[in-house]
């Protein structure tokens, strides 16, 4: 999941009960075999504590001062907040799993089902369609469908059911199927909005099996996009997002404390130059290991390359917002007039834990695509408009502003080299996480004596 994500509709329910596993040192012995992780982000990390659970030696080289890459805190109007990631995916359990081995299990929390809400382009804010998934609707002729489309863009999402189901099933993107089977109106308004919030991506760029996955198999089998998407929901039967009680910065505190416990050498404020089989160079020192890249911008293209995500968060005191007037959050539709931001959380509405540490104030996380000047004025304006309700300067209570870059998917990495992390996994911590776990334990089983 991406910048400042409201939960979606289809996020809704109760959590899906977690199992965890507590780490066991496997006594195999690696003697010798030393791996170097780059990167101290979450999926440098989680591959770095596999692969000393596993019995090797490990280093981990992160060139800031801190671990956690994009996970991480900020102090805002007194309060600790995360700074980047605020949510994870349970899909697959993994990050719930981790967490659980990790001795935060008891403070896995779901969000307020009650969902987020849709900022349209004409028209007044509306809340999103209960039954849809990434805002396919599993209902086309349900009134809050019809309240976003109108009825006769309804009618035609209605009529792919008397499609075949092969009909655009070999769709590569998420926007290509939705389009061909349900039309144009579907996609703008309804998906396009939700994904870009969500996945900070547009629906004709996202790979359909890695965004929706079941999906398509659940067309074919139904035969109707719209059967799927309500099979996929049932099937799913919780809410598809978790976090943790305090902050998902925790987890990465938990994860730093795992790693001294086992003995793996961190290197803070230490910038690797390159990299190549068996060998790190950090300026003129080179250090001999398998190597595990766990950064984008080292193999592929250039971090600065990638695309920018801004978020501001403002604390503010406006008790009209006890209410959660607007859900969870707000999801804006491009064009929308007068609004620059894609999405805002109320994150004192989605999150119990934090609405009683918050004491009666509100947090706010607005998600931009570039840099602006004057934010804290454009976000306070912006979330005055998103949640209908005022928001003088004076209510303003603290405000901070991150900015991320965000890199491309790697498609080729040398050889004798591990790639873990978002260029190779996709964005999400729950991606992330598995594909860290997953190459790891390939490590282990390549050099196993
Ligand atoms: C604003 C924002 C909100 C998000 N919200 C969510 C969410 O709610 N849910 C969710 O699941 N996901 C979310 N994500 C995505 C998720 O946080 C990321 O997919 C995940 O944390 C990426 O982890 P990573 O380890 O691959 O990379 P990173 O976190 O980018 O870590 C890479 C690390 O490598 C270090 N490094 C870079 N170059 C070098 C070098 N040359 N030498 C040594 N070290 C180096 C960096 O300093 C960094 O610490 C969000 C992302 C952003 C930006």
């Amino acid at each position: 999941m991406t910048d400042a994500t409201p939960t979606p509709p289809e996020d809704r329910g109760p959590e899906e009960p977690v199992t965890g596993d507590e780490p066991d040192v496997v006594e195999t012995s690696y003697e010798g075999t030393h791996a170097i992780v780059v990167g101290g982000g979450v999926g440098g990390l989680v591959a770095a504590r596999r692969l000393v659970l596993g019995g090797m030696t490990v280093t981990l080289i992160e060139a800031s001062d801190h671990l956690g890459g994009t996970v991480t805190s900020h102090e805002v109007g007194g309060l600790t907040l995360d700074a980047g990631a605020e949510s994870f995916a349970i899909r697959g359990n993994t990050v719930a799993t981790l967490a659980t081995s990790l001795g935060l299990g008891a403070d896995i929390v779901e969000p307020n089902p009650e969902g987020a809400w849709l900022h349209q382009v004409a028209g007044p804010a509306v809340p999103l369609p209960k039954l849809s998934l990434l805002g396919i609707p599993g209902s086309p002729l349900a009134a809050d469908v019809i309240a976003v489309l109108g009825f006769g863009a309804a009618f035609r999402a209605f009529l792919e059911a008397l499609l075949p189901g092969t009909f655009a099933a070999k769709s590569v993107t998420l926007g290509e199927l939705v389009r061909r089977r349900m039309g144009n109106a579907v996609v703008e308004k309804l998906v396009a909005p939700i994904v870009r919030g969500v996945h900070s991506g547009e629906p004709d760029s996202l790979d359909l099996d890695r965004v929706a996955p079941g999906v398509r198999a659940g067309m074919r089998r139904t035969g109707s996009l719209a059967r799927a998407v309500l099979e996929v929901r049932t099937a799913r039967a919780g809410s598809a997002v978790a976090g943790i009680r305090g902050g998902i910065y925790r987890i990465v505190d938990a994860l730093a404390a795992e790693l001294e416990r086992f003995g793996v050498e961190v290197r803070l404020n230490t910038t690797v130059t390159a990299v190549d089989e068996g060998r790190v160079m950090i300026g003129d020192e080179e250090l001999t290991g398998h190597v595990v890249v766990a950064t984008p911008g080292i193999l592929g293209a250039p971090i600065a390359a990638g695309h920018l995500a801004v978020l501001a968060t403002l604390v503010v005191d406006q008790p009209l917002l006890d209410a959660a007037p607007r859900g969870t959050g707000v999801l804006v539709a491009a064009g929308a007039p007068g609004i620059r931001a894609r999405a805002l959380t109320h994150a004192t509405a989605k999150w119990p834990w934090l609405a009683e540490r918050a004491a009666g104030t509100h947090v706010l996380r607005l998600s931009y695509a570039e840099r602006l000047d004057g934010l804290e004025e454009i976000a306070r304006a912006d979330a005055e408009a998103l949640l209908g309700v005022p928001l003088p300067a004076g209510s303003v209570l603290g405000f901070d502003i991150v900015e991320w870059r965000r890199p491309e998917r790697q498609e080729h990495t040398p050889n004798g080299i591990s790639l873990v992390g978002e260029t190779a996994s996709g964005t999400g911590l729950a991606a992330v996480v598995a594909q860290a776990e997953t190459r790891a334990s390939d490590l282990l089983r390549d050099f196993a004596p």
